[in-house]
């Protein structure tokens, strides 16, 4: 089968032929139906020197870790999965620590596992998948619900954390719509009764975020933005620039949350934000979280914006993608 394998770092990866892989204990093969390609990708094939201590990536491995697709075989001791049956795959917890005790398998303590992060990924025709990672998705194409798994699923955490504070005639704002920030547009539409206002610099991005139901879309430093009004402001970008607006808008007891990893630093005192307003992080979602997106994607309610393209041509999109010409998410269908 063909794989777009990362052989060393720093070094573009290669479309190569390799076996298809037998699924051991405990794991299926699945066949890829699309693997959408995301900023992390880019930041594993040139940024990265090693592997980050706790993922422990050895070389070569197979990169892309948005995957859906079908059941093609299951292995020893796995039931449940049959073959053609339609799947997304997710982070798995270690499934004892806290975290995992609660749900929260993306703030797994232990060590979690995903296909694409620490094992062979979905750019290629067929990936093992531990049956931890592995989240149904009846009824939705798995080339359409890919994106889903990280940026979609993402976004929806974020939408999730700040749902509690968002109550008819509350304001939300996403900073960013590309795409993850899209998809919190289409979620806050469909889970809480905000106003959802889309920031963001990029006429096609503003077009896309009115299409994915915002209410309005404007450029940043727009002079009708809330000022100390929003009670949620969700964060795409992370650069200082965006936090300080977020800080701008953000109402007493509102809800900050970046999602984007822009490295912006600003000093948090006092007086940054209204008072009793919370500022956090995110990191991914959780797999009950992923199931109600996965229903929400099935009702049309939230519809990722893709773009298809073929295995062979992985190594040009990706090169789109660095130079931020991908509007929404692109899928490769291999
Ligand atoms: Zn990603
Ligand atoms: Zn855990």
């Amino acid at each position: 089968m063909k794989a777009y394998r990362l052989f060393d770092w720093q070094t573009p990866p290669r479309l190569v032929d390799i076996p298809i892989p037998e699924p051991g204990s405990g794991q299926v093969r699945l066949k890829v139906a699309g693997n959408g390609l995301c900023q992390s990708d880019l930041h594993m094939i040139h940024d990265w020197t090693e592997s980050p201590p706790h993922i422990n990536v050895t070389l070569p491995q197979t990169i892309g870790h948005e995957i859906g697709g079908w059941v093609d075989k299951a292995g020893p001791g796995v039931s449940g999965w049959d073959k053609g049956r339609a799947a997304l795959v997710t982070l798995a917890g270690c499934g004892h620590c806290d975290a995992c005790l609660r749900g929260w398998n993306n703030y797994c303590r232990g060590k979690p596992i995903q296909p694409g992060i620490g094992m062979d990924g979905g750019l290629a025709e067929y990936v093992l998948v531990p049956v931890g990672c592995l989240v149904p998705c009846d009824g939705l194409d798995p080339a359409e619900g890919a994106p889903l798994t990280d940026a979609g699923l993402s976004s929806y955490h974020a939408v999730r954390r700040v749902a509690p504070v968002l109550l008819p005639g509350s304001v939300a704002v996403v900073i960013g719509a590309g795409g993850l920030g899209h998809l919190a547009v289409a979620a806050l539409k469909a889970v809480t009764p905000a106003e959802v206002i889309a920031v963001d610099p990029s006429p096609d991005a503003r077009a896309l975020a009115l299409q994915s139901g915002a209410d309005r879309a404007v450029e940043p430093g727009d002079d009708t933005l809330p000022r100390h009004d929003a009670a949620a402001v969700l964060d795409f970008v992370g650069a200082a620039v965006t936090l300080q607006s977020a800080f701008d808008m953000i109402r007493p007891q509102g809800h900050v949350v970046m999602v984007g990893r822009g490295s912006g630093e600003l000093p948090f005192t006092h007086r940054s934000m209204p008072y009793g307003a919370t500022l956090s992080t995110t990191f991914g979602g959780t797999k009950a979280e992923l199931s109600e997106l996965i229903a929400l994607a099935r009702s049309g309610a939230v519809r990722p914006h893709l773009s298809r393209h073929p295995l062979d041509e992985v190594e040009q999109v990706l090169n789109r993608l660095a130079k931020g010409e991908i509007s929404g998410r692109a899928v490769i269908v291999p």
